[in-house]
């Protein structure tokens, strides 16, 4: 098993119960006067992926002519109610257990609401992954937020083998403003053996992100709710007009 590390952060991240549910009401409802009509699930998560932020990390003058391009593939979905709110072990270890059928040498990132526990419970943390792995959940509220490319970008750094480091550097434990990477450490993340994250081609070094859209009710779930809505809209339009 490997180390988890966890990220903390300054600010305040909660996102209250009560919004969660007025937002899936907003979605019974449109799906309800919309069935069928393709309309986009609604999603409390959400993604941001900040590829061309987080390139300037990784090309940065300490990379010298390595340079390693962040690739995000297309969001898949997670549809599971249960993992949008992560306050213990048993729901960091069902988050990093989804298989979303990439290869070991692709990092999944998963988007969730809120993400209270990595190695232990600490409502300030906004990040977690581990560390020479492939997984990294992040809050989506933050990686939208001013900082959100310095969390995506160090998590990214413990996939690629860096350790918490102290001063004004990426790899601090916690939110700081510094993105910084010492030669040093671009040296480890081409350590031998090379991380099989670290994949190569005609362009270069790049390493690829698949993003993984935690989502509040199964599609099968929400199919059967506005299916409900809609017949009891017609069965109230039917006695109406008896
Ligand atoms: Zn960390």
């Amino acid at each position: 098993m490997l180390s988890i590390y966890r990220r903390l952060l300054v600010t305040a991240t909660a996102v209250s119960s009560k919004r969660r549910r007025s937002s899936l009401w907003v979605l019974v409802f449109i799906l309800g006067g919309l069935l069928f009509a393709g309309v986009p699930e609604a999603r409390a998560a959400f993604v941001t992926t900040n590829e061309t932020g987080l390139d300037g990390v990784y090309s940065q003058p300490s990379f010298g002519a390595n340079t390693i391009d962040i690739r995000f593939m297309p969001t898949v979905t997670f549809s599971n109610g249960d993992l949008l709110n992560i306050t213990t072990e048993a729901g960091i270890d069902a988050l990093f257990a989804f298989n979303d059928g990439p290869a070991s040498n692709i990092i999944s990132m998963y988007f969730v609401d809120t993400l209270d526990f990595c190695s232990s419970f600490n409502a300030s943390i906004v990040g977690c992954s581990t560390l020479g792995g492939n997984d990294i959940a992040v809050e989506s509220v933050f990686a939208a937020s001013g900082s959100g490319t310095e969390l995506l970008a160090h998590e990214i750094g413990h996939s690629l083998n860096l350790d918490h480091v102290t001063g004004n550097n990426l790899m601090a434990a916690a939110i700081n403003g510094f993105t910084t990477l010492t030669e040093a450490q671009v040296a480890i993340i081409f350590g031998n053996p090379l991380n099989p994250i670290i994949q190569t081609d005609a362009f270069g070094r790049f390493v690829e992100i698949r993003p993984v859209l935690v989502t509040p009710l199964p599609p099968a779930g929400i199919m059967f709710v506005s299916a409900i809505v809609v017949l009891a809209g017609a069965y109230r339009r039917k006695k109406s007009r008896a």
